[in-house]
């Protein structure tokens, strides 16, 4: 039988995360993933290493100052795969958030970030915009241009989990948990690989499964306290016109921001449009693009940009939809906390709700600091600020 300190269930950029983190910090681990390595969320989010400029209007300067301070670090470990781009808002005479307000943001987005040159920002006129991508310029005022990341996810939690390998954790994928039973000195879970039964022990359980985290807790042959969430569905769709020359970053017609961005699809550069956000009330496993959301994000396009002369209609070649874990609140879902939270859901299993791509090394070190106690200390092998990703 197979023994670790910790067996981590999902293979997301948090499960990655943590397998890396805990390795690092010289504990054994095992990491079980019902699919593919980044094959959840982790593959249908909108791509961004952010601070998060939208999380301003609700006041969460921590959570961005977290994640600038983490950007920076994955751009330094991660050239390949992380890479600053411009981002642009323009600024219409109708636009509802005033040029004023945005200024006022990116200011406080540049201190949050320590006004290091890669958080300054400019406003460009608007008929000294140059390369506009077709945006439209009719009543157009200006445009504010500022720097902020992308990446391909499912490649970074892909190069995450390669480093956790190196640094000796296992990890099976295609796997079915069947049971996971308490015992006295941690937990011991039985799943099939290959058709073939397996038994692991582990003294301590990190549940990484993203949106699934409650159905996880469903395997517990024990009482658990899981936290009461809300899934919301957000969509992307990739459109056949070629990518644009940064990301831009517009104001819907319900004034929620909308991301147009480059998309490597096929080999080829194209342009992708996302994300919506939509209460999701099906089980994690069901979620797909509906046609309402493809519809509203297609409208956004055609709102701000003229499609090429030779070009009448946008075509949609591919859509994908993820879900976010948000706390359940009565309140808007735009609103609510993006942080992830850490929660026993007995003790010894311990669960991540919620939480952001760009967080996940900071959130996986948080991680190991809480399951450390239960573990005892350990030789540490690497420091992952300091580990190189790879693209391949
Ligand atoms: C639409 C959208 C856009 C986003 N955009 C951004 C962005 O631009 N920037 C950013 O920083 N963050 C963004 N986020 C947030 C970010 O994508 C997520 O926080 C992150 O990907 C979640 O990763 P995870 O590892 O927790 O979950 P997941 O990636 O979903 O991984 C969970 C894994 O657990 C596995 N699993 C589930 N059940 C079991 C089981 N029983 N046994 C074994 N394995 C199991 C699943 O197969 C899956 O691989 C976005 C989120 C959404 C929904």
């Amino acid at each position: 039988m197979n023994e670790v300190d910790v067996v981590v269930i999902g293979a997301g950029i948090h499960g990655a995360g943590v397998a890396q983190a805990a390795a690092a910090a010289g504990y054994s681990v095992l990491v079980i993933e019902k699919n593919d390595i980044g094959t959840g969320t982790s593959s249908k989010s909108s791509k961004l290493i952010h601070g998060g400029l939208r999380y301003l209007e609700s006041y969460q300067f921590s959570l961005v100052r977290k994640s600038l301070k983490e950007r920076a670090v994955l751009c330094r470990i991660a050239p390949e795969l992380v890479k600053l781009q411009p981002f642009y808002i323009p600024v219409y005479k109708n636009t509802t958030r005033r040029s004023l307000h945005i200024r006022t943001g990116l200011i406080l987005y540049a201190l949050l970030g320590g006004l290091h040159k890669n958080n300054l920002f400019k406003r460009i006129r608007r008929n000294k915009t140059g390369k506009t991508d077709g945006l439209k310029q009719a009543d157009l005022q200006h445009v504010y241009r500022y720097f902020d990341g992308q990446t391909n996810d499912q490649k970074l939690t892909e190069a995450v989990m390669r480093s956790a390998q190196q640094l000796g954790s296992q990890l099976v994928c295609r796997a079915i948990i069947h049971a996971m039973t308490k015992t006295e000195s941690g937990y011991s879970i039985t799943y099939t690989e290959e058709n073939k039964e397996c038994t692991v022990k582990a003294k301590v359980v990190v549940n990484a499964s993203g949106p699934w985290v409650n159905e996880v807790h469903n395997l517990l042959l024990a009482p658990v306290n899981s936290l009461d969430i809300d899934l919301v569905q957000g969509t992307h769709i990739i459109i056949d016109v070629p990518a644009p020359s940064g990301i831009y970053y517009l104001e819907a017609q319900d004034q929620r921001a909308v991301f147009v961005m480059p998309y490597e699809f096929n080999g080829e550069k194209k342009t992708m449009v996302g994300t919506t956000e939509k209460l999701f009330l099906g089980k994690a496993d069901d979620v797909k693009a509906t046609d309402e959301e493809v519809d509203y994000l297609l409208n956004i396009y055609k709102t701000y940009f003229i499609p090429d002369t030779k070009q009448t209609t946008v075509k949609v070649i591919q859509q994908f939809a993820g879900l976010r874990v948000l706390p359940k609140d009565d309140g808007s879902m735009f609103s609510r906390p993006r942080d992830t939270i850490l929660h026993w859901a007995i003790p010894g299993f311990l669960s991540l709700y919620g939480g952001k791509l760009t967080a996940y090394r900071s959130t996986s070190e948080l991680v190991v600091q809480k399951i450390k106690p239960l573990l005892g200390k350990r030789q540490r092998i690497a420091d992952t600020k300091q580990l190189y990703l790879s693209k391949e």
